[in-house]
């Protein structure tokens, strides 16, 4: 699944042609012991500030920081990587048809996930949270919910939640989570619900400051895992031996200064996790 890098001329060729998006993932399983240049296909978040965000040609946060040392470990240096927008409701789909081959992009681990791809990990704990306008005292927490309008992501979990458990709320999804941020500041919706983790990475941007806050606890739990191809239990469990060294040798702790430490964010119970057994 992890597939060549094709030769120069080669990509000209392809470029020239305007097939360079069809050059990774074609599942041929080819690619290992090449004289070098093999690439990696990993899925990421472009739109979330300490977890994934593409600034121009650099990509930052606490997802590519995962990812980087875990491409390192599989045998991939930085350039190896090639980077792709995994959108929360498309992350099975790219797995699936091999665009990606691995997925680090707040990503939780859930059972009907499960039905389509594997994880590895977890790798990070987070929970879902409320973002509102920093002079709004209607909503304190998860049962200061009924009659708002709150907006979330298409393929969610926190969407689900919210569908699922709350129904005074007025839902509205869109693709991404900075779609939502708009809509807060405008009074559109009253509240963005995620991961804390993401709302907190807002906030903390330099055009939100004084405008936005976080409201109340965060009310459940969120896994983070490496998605894979389903069944890929040789890849799950070098992931996982990466992960675990990367929590033990101190650079996951660095990561979460470097990454989430900006926007004050410190992680809750259970962090450092220890991976599931891969099946
Ligand atoms: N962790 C949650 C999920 O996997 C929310 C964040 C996201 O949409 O990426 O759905």
């Amino acid at each position: 699944m992890f597939t060549r890098r094709i030769g120069a001329i080669g990509a000209a060729a392809a470029l020239a042609l305007g097939l360079a998006a069809c050059g990774s993932g074609n599942g041929s399983g080819g690619g290992e012991g090449g004289s070098g240049g093999d690439k990696i296909t990993i899925g990421i978040k472009f739109d979330q500030p300490g977890l994934g965000l593409r600034e121009g040609s650099d990509y930052k946060g606490f997802d590519v920081e995962v990812a980087k040392y875990v491409a390192k470990e599989l045998g991939y240096d930085e350039g190896d990587i090639e980077w792709k927008e995994s959108p929360s409701a498309q992350r099975e789909t790219l797995i699936e048809t091999g665009q990606v081959d691995l997925i680090f992009a707040t990503y939780s681990i859930t059972d009907s996930r499960k039905e389509r791809v594997s994880f590895a990990g977890p790798y990070f704990i987070a929970g879902q949270g409320l973002l509102v306008r920093a002079d709004d005292d209607s909503i304190t927490g998860k049962d200061t919910l009924d009659g708002k309008k709150l907006c979330s992501v298409t393929g969610s979990t926190p969407a689900q939640k919210i569908k699922d458990e709350y129904p005074g709320v007025q839902l509205q999804e869109f693709g991404t989570y900075s779609e939502c941020l708009p809509a807060l500041l405008s009074g559109g919706i009253d509240a963005i619900t995620t991961d804390d983790t993401i709302l907190a990475g807002f906030a903390a941007q330099d055009q939100y400051a004084g405008k936005l806050k976080l409201a109340g606890e965060p009310f459940t739990t969120e896994n983070y895992g490496v998605g894979l191809k389903k069944g890929d239990t040789e890849l799950c469990g070098k992931v996982n031996d990466a992960i675990t060294k990367m929590i033990n040798d101190g650079a996951w702790e660095k990561a979460v200064q470097d990454t989430l430490g900006p926007a004050d964010y410190t992680p809750g119970p259970g962090n450092p996790p220890t991976p599931d057994a891969c099946s």
